[in-house]
């Protein structure tokens, strides 16, 4: 434990943010992190509990009380080895976890919790302005080869970890960039793609071969997931070339609302409309960007990917900028003695939020509302919760202006045809179907066919792809080789 009154003389300390003014001119990263002496301070907070729940609030079990004390002594060095024992990405998680750790952290009783994630975001920036950040290429090579479908955090978090055990991996993408969501999904505002490219360029070094728009199986004719493949290899050929594969193909079918009007020109889905800005932040020229300049936008759905379109259309130039949440307001400050150490339920306002955005809670969409084909407005209804079920408001229809409208409502499942192609099974919920416990862990029905992250758990967090990725490495390890000294 760094400073054992710490919790006591300091407050915690938020990171900083670009003002709203500035930063919605771009789509640059607007935090501004602890500097080195506020990161010490930060740190000090940490009380080192017996029981340390942050540790196992985190999915990739951070050992974050460790790090604490490292950084409060100014060793950053070993501070880095301790985050990266347990996750290959903390550029990541420092930027985008919405940090379940800090949620089940002690101090978060009654006082305010320890900046966890603020800290995380300082060790792994310093370590790669130091050159700390190196390749780790495996002293042998097993001989054996691994093939990876999909370079979202899971794919990546696999494949390094397989590397690194000597295995030949080699990642196929049917995009023309790595990264999954991080790269196509994710704005460039919450993270800048240059980390994943630093990463590729380490992991290449360590052995990693990448295959980016190479579509592995098939996508239905009518599917509107991404798709930059120029070429296709079959499930076939994958199982007989490789001595495993691993399945991480992420959970992309849109969730889609068939009301009424849902055919009007000027309706689609989140996924259709944040890629292209990525994109043509990357340097690509597009033609018929999907924007929002000068539109009344509506974003049905409150999750993260609402709020993504929120800040990216407010910085197209949007007239106006409204977002529904089918559920109720939830209540500003949590209930702690109800739900800590656990993920609390409490209103969330996104830094895209304070950008500018009308929120609307506890509202369904009727039915969207056109002329010559293209959309125009949105007929609502208020509902009511009540024992878990949802009623209508007599009278209480509304239509509002619409020129664009976004559908964030989550993802149903990975592309079944993928799943089909290989012959694996699938759970109710249509996700590859694998458990994550006992000496199978990760395994399908399909013989050294492996899945992890959102294409196995269904959508998800980074974090939880990450830990799915080290996990599923492990089981591929032990599958090939009868044992495994990758960490669980
Ligand atoms: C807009 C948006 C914002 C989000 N924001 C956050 C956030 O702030 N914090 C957070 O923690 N989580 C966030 N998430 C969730 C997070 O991005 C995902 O949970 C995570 O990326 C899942 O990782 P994955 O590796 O399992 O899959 P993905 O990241 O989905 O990657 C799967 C990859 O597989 C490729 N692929 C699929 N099928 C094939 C095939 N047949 N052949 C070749 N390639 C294939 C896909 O093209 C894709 O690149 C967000 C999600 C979205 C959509
Ligand atoms: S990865 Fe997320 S949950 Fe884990 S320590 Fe970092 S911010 Fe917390």
């Amino acid at each position: 434990m760094g400073k054992v009154t710490g919790f006591m003389e300091y407050e915690r300390l938020e990171e900083g943010y670009q003002p709203v003014a500035a930063r919605v001119k771009n789509y640059k990263e607007f935090v501004i992190g602890l500097s080195s002496d506020q990161s010490k301070q930060q740190a000090a907070r940490c009380m080192d509990c017996g029981t340390p729940f942050c540790n196992n609030g985190c999915p990739v079990n951070n050992i974050i009380p460790d790090f604490n004390d490292l950084v409060y002594r100014s060793d950053w060095q070993n501070a880095i080895a301790v985050l990266h024992s347990t996750n290959n990405f903390p550029e990541f998680t420092g930027r985008i976890c919405p940090a379940p750790c800090e949620a089940a952290c002690t101090l978060n009783v009654n006082d305010d919790a320890v900046g966890i994630k603020s800290i995380e975001h300082a060790i792994i920036d310093r370590a790669w302005e130091e050159g700390w950040v190196l390749p780790q290429p495996a002293a042998t090579q097993t001989g054996k080869t691994v093939a990876v479908v999909g370079s979202g955090p899971a794919g990546l978090a696999a494949a390094q970890q397989l590397a690194r055990a000597g295995h030949s991996v080699t990642v196929f993408e049917k995009n023309d960039r790595v990264g999954g969501l991080l790269r196509y999904g994710i704005p460039d505002f919450k993270m800048e793609k240059s980390h994943i490219d630093r990463r590729v360029t380490q992991m290449e070094a360590e052995g990693v071969v990448f295959r980016t728009g190479v579509l592995v199986a098939s996508l239905p004719a009518d599917s509107k997931v991404t798709n930059w493949a120029k070429e296709t290899v079959s499930a076939d050929d994958l199982k007989a070339q490789f001595d495993a594969v691993l399945l991480a193909g992420g959970s992309e079918a849109s969730r889609d609302l068939p009301v009424p009007g849902r055919d009007l020109a000027g309706i689609h889905f989140a996924m259709e409309f944040l890629p292209q800005q990525n994109k043509i932040n990357a340097g690509d020229k597009l033609k018929g960007q999907l924007r929002a300049d000068g539109k009344h936008v509506i974003v049905i759905g409150g999750g993260d990917t609402g709020s993504d379109c929120v800040g990216t259309s407010n910085r197209h130039g949007a007239k106006s900028v409204t977002q529904f949440e089918l559920m109720p307001q939830p209540p500003e400050v949590e209930d702690r003695p109800l739900t800590w150490p656990y993920w609390p339920y409490k209103l969330r306002t996104s830094s895209s939020h304070d950008e500018g955005c009308e929120r609307e809670f506890a509202v369904a969409t009727k039915e969207f509302l056109g002329e010559k084909g293209k959309v125009t407005g949105v007929k609502t209804v208020r509902v009511e919760w009540q024992g878990g079920k949802m009623q209508e408001v007599p009278g209480s229809e509304q239509v509002l202006k619409a020129d664009l409208v976004l559908l964030a409502m989550g993802f149903v499942n990975p592309v079944a045809t993928i799943l089909d192609a290989f012959g694996v099974a699938k759970d109710a919920r249509g996700n590859a179907k694998a458990g994550t416990e006992t000496s199978a862990a990760y395994q399908t029905n399909v013989g050294k066919v492996f899945a992890a992250g959102d294409m196995r758990r269904g959508q998800s967090l980074v974090v939880w792809a990450i830990r799915e990725g080290r996990q599923a490495a492990r089981a591929v390890d032990e599958f090939l080789m009868g044992a495994s000294l990758l960490p669980r």
